[in-house]
């Protein structure tokens, strides 16, 4: 039997150069003519001005322009208590905090939410999660899937080179996500949702087809992590996107004296999980050489005994969560592999 199933997805996507110059023409169509808007706080004046001059080219009200500082659970609900829900969107600009911010308030104020992202550094920007600190633990918080996902390939290009590096390092983990997920399925009965985990592989063989930093490739890897997100909103969970790589980077949110890019942390712990898996290294490896993410990661190496504590902290990260960590005792494995693979070698010290 057929069990009707409602997913939320967004009904508006522009992935394209010069699409932050049309977010008036797209906020004007569905009716958005009074807006809030939540920036980050290190943009110049100017990026800035190029949306709120697009929106009001098109007569679209600004009822709130606010730079977002902060990503804490109680900065977030205050801005909730001090602002009124009476406009028709919501629209977040920026990269992974003024997203994630905007993002949870328009799930608190029940309003469709636009997100207009500045780099393609994670997932974050079109997925049913907002990553919020609570007390000083990093948390993904269930909220709402974007109305619009308005991705200015120009604009994304144009941020710094890592960011870029950290987008290919989260999208790369859907490979040991999805294994995690099928050895969950194999030993505890975790049950599978086939499509999100054809949609979450198939996302990222788009982008290995073409892995590079242009314009187009801004297009192909944008694409690849929203529909990442999507995959999450089909399961209901973020299974098909998230893994034993995401608990080891969650682990190092914790015991790091400074922690790195998501993506950056996620994408060396994808490659070190395959070699536990014993699936696609070699295939990450390889984009990894052909986008330049190694030599990036070499040139500041991760500290080897943090990356130890992690591995021991991880499969305590979250309860019910079967991945490779807990079929067997893997530390021994992982501290053979950082100190002998000869690729990893060069991304410790
Ligand atoms: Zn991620």
């Amino acid at each position: 039997m057929l069990i009707p199933k409602q997913i939320v997805i967004p009904a508006l996507v522009r992935v394209k150069p010069g699409a932050l110059d049309r977010i008036g023409i797209y906020a004007e169509r569905h009716a958005f003519m009074r807006v809030k808007l939540f920036f980050s706080q290190d943009f110049e004046e100017e990026v800035v001005a190029r949306l709120t001059k697009s929106l009001q080219l098109r007569n679209v009200q600004i009822l709130q322009k606010t730079a977002v500082e902060s990503v804490s659970f109680e900065k977030v609900t205050e801005l909730f208590r001090q602002s009124s829900g009476n406009a028709d969107a919501i629209i977040g600009f920026g990269g992974g905090k003024a997203l994630d911010v905007a993002k949870y308030l328009a799930f608190l104020f029940r309003l469709p939410y636009l997100s207009v992202p500045t780099s393609l550094s994670n997932d974050g920007f079109c997925s049913p999660q907002s990553s919020l600190t609570v007390g000083d633990r990093r948390r993904a918080l269930p909220s709402a899937m974007p109305f619009g996902v308005i991705l200015d390939t120009a604009v994304c290009l144009d941020a710094p080179e890592i960011l870029w590096h950290s987008g290919v390092g989260d999208l790369v983990s859907k490979f040991t996500a999805v294994t995690d997920w099928k050895m969950a399925f194999h030993a505890i009965g975790t049950p599978v949702d086939d499509f999100a985990a054809l949609l979450s592989d198939a996302s990222v063989h788009q982008f290995l087809g073409r892995p590079k930093r242009d314009l187009e490739g801004m297009r192909l890897l944008g694409t690849a992590l929203l529909l990442n997100g999507i995959s999450m909103s089909i399961c209901g969970s973020s299974r098909p996107v998230s893994g034993s790589e995401h608990l080891i980077s969650h682990a190092l949110d914790r015991v790091s004296k400074r922690p790195r890019l998501h993506g950056l942390q996620v994408g060396v712990a994808t490659y070190l999980m395959s070699l536990l898996q014993g699936q696609n290294s070699e295939r990450i490896a390889e984009l990894f050489d052909r986008t330049g993410f190694w030599q990036t990661i070499a040139r500041h190496p991760f500290d080897r005994l943090e990356w130890l504590e992690a591995a021991r902290v991880a499969p305590s990260i979250k309860s019910d969560f079967y991945t490779v960590l807990s079929s067997r005792d893997c530390l021994p494995e992982i501290k053979t592999a950082l100190h002998s693979d000869p690729t990893l070698c060069e991304c410790f010290r």
